[in-house]
C-alpha cells in the first residue's frame, strides 16, 4: 500500500492526494479520469489514475523500549 501521487499538469509540482492504494489496483483504474484538488494552482485538474504514482508510505517505527525509556535526570 501506498499514497497516490499525481504530478500537476501546469507546473509539475506534486500533488499528493491523500488516497491509500497500491500499483495492482492503480492498473484496474488507470483509463479513469480523476478530480484531483491541486493546492499549487489552486483548482481542481482532470488527471488519469494511470498518471499517478504510488508512493510507499514511510511509516515511522513505533519502538516502545525508546518511548519509555526516560532516564532520570
Ligand atoms: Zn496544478
Amino acid at each position: 500500500m501506498g499514497l497516490l501521487v499525481f504530478r500537476c499538469p501546469a507546473s509539475g509540482a506534486r500533488i499528493v492526494t491523500g488516497i491509500h492504494t497500491d500499483t495492482g489496483s492503480l492498473a484496474k483504474v488507470r483509463s479513469l479520469s480523476v478530480k484531483v484538488y491541486c493546492p499549487h494552482c489552486n483548482t481542481t485538474h482532470l488527471i488519469m489514475a494511470g498518471h499517478g504514482e504510488v508512493e510507499p508510505m514511510i511509516v515511522p517505527r513505533f519502538s516502545p523500549s525508546h518511548e519509555t525509556a526516560h532516564p532520570r535526570a
